[in-house]
């Protein structure tokens, strides 16, 4: 038995006191003197955009009245590669052993030139259709793609466009990362619809735990001293978790269901299990409640007289949004620029948070996954009314004008190598490059 009570790890403390600081520095920072893309190839990409109107629209209208979930978006990403190669651009399908996944990439990294990706998802969830709106996503990276790739030799760089699965579970992003669809690429973007415009949101982290918990079978009502009670333990980690959330930071998350409850209510439970969903908003907040809640199924286990076994991540953990502050700013001019009312952080709830896998790819490389507004803030992500206003002429608008933002975003980055320096800076600032697969280990 331990001596003391557990330790408490200061990490929340710290992190609120540097948050403190970053905002109150940004209140008082300097302009930037990125100056941009120069303003005739901007001009070229919004004319370009502007051609592939009716394109786009359909590609999102057609996925959307076609959904299909995680790593089965055989029709999805089969269409999307057909609009790629019909204008005359190869395009890699089954890309980095995802067999829906794709990549296509214009422009070259000759004399040092930089490279940004573009990235598509087109996953949808059983039951509600694309209530989560990736057929927005889907169109409006391709058409910053698209619209890039008509510069030609005057793109300046190299331009990645990759289709992404398995958004909505499987952390299809995180399985192209480790097949090093990220390599060499400076800086990766993305928008996602949603009920406010903003460029910088919350996303936590989530990783999963199986706890499956063995006891004794034993007759229940002839001879129950002769068991072991793994419901018991169950109950006892719910109530164990339920007790701990008043000492969790309100961006911590925990939820659980009962995946194995026993089978009869004469037989004392031999096998009785949990399903997690442990959620926080830094990597390391994350492993700090993921050993809460080990520790929580372990004293149940104790209590009880219970063997437990803790099962993590089965597929890839989700790791929280880390969103780049210059690519942020740049996405804020460049789409309110579009006459969008664009929210600065820190001003829509935090507590509207759910995760993404672009959050693996926001801690390998700078990341920008920027909330596009198209319904009202009444309505709710992972809904049949959310799915419905995905095809609107207001989310038709979104499309085009988040493909003109994301294309003037990656040619301001592949064109001013101060802007380049900058976002590298940042990145570096808040922790560079953190190694995610040995992370939870
Ligand atoms: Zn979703
Ligand atoms: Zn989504």
């Amino acid at each position: 038995m331990a001596a003391g009570p557990t330790p408490v790890d200061p990490f929340i403390l710290r992190q609120l006191s540097a948050e403190t600081e970053v905002r109150a520095r940004l209140l008082h920072a300097e302009a930037s003197t990125a100056d941009g893309a120069p303003t005739e190839l901007m001009t070229m990409v919004e004319q370009a955009v502007d051609g592939l109107r009716d394109e786009l629209v359909a590609a999102s209208h057609d996925l959307a009245a076609n959904p299909e979930v995680a790593f089965e978006e055989h029709r999805s990403s089969a269409a999307l590669a057909d609009l790629v190669e019909a204008h005359g651009i190869g395009v890699t399908r089954g890309a980095h052993g995802l067999p829906t996944a794709l990549r296509a990439e214009v422009g070259s990294t000759e004399a040092g030139m930089a490279t940004i990706a573009i990235l598509s998802e087109y996953d949808a969830l059983p039951d509600i259709g694309h209530g989560c709106g990736h057929n927005i996503i889907a169109s409006a990276g391709l058409g910053a793609f698209l619209a890039l790739a008509s510069l030609g030799d005057q793109l300046g760089g190299r331009v990645v466009w990759l289709g992404t699965p398995a958004e909505e579970g499987g952390s299809g992003k995180e399985l192209m990362a480790l097949d090093g669809a990220f390599a060499d690429v400076g800086a990766a973007i993305m928008v996602h619809p949603f009920t406010y415009d903003l460029a910088d949101s919350v996303f936590l982290g989530r990783r999963q735990l199986r706890a499956t918990f063995t006891g004794i079978p034993s007759h229940a009502s002839a001879q129950p001293f002769m068991g072991r009670n793994a419901l018991d333990a169950v109950n006892l980690t719910y109530t164990g978790v339920g007790l701990h959330r008043q000492q969790m930071p309100p961006t911590d998350r925990v939820h659980c269901v009962v995946t194995d409850g026993g089978q009869r209510p004469n037989v004392i439970p031999e096998r009785a299990e949990l399903l997690f969903y442990v959620r926080s908003e830094y990597p390391q907040s994350l492993k700090i409640l993921s050993q809460r809640i080990a520790d929580i199924a372990e004293g149940a286990a104790l209590m009880t007289g219970c063997a437990v076994e803790l099962h993590w991540d089965e597929s890839p953990p989700y790791l929280p949004l880390r969103t780049n502050g210059p690519l942020a700013k740049l996405w804020n001019s460049r789409y309110g620029g579009r006459g969008r009312d664009m929210l600065p952080a820190g001003v829509v709830s935090g507590t509207f948070a759910g995760s993404t896998d672009f959050g693996n790819v926001s801690y390998r490389l700078p990341g920008l996954h920027a909330m596009v507004k198209i319904t009202d803030p009444e309505k709710s992500l992972h809904t049949r009314e959310f799915a419905a206003a995905a095809v609107t002429e207001t989310a038709d608008q979104v499309v085009l004008d988040s493909a003109f933002a994301l294309a003037a975003v990656a040619l301001d980055y592949l064109s001013d190598a101060e802007l380049r320096r900058s976002v590298a800076a940042d990145f570096d600032q808040a922790g560079g490059v953190l190694d995610v697969p040995s992370y939870f280990r």
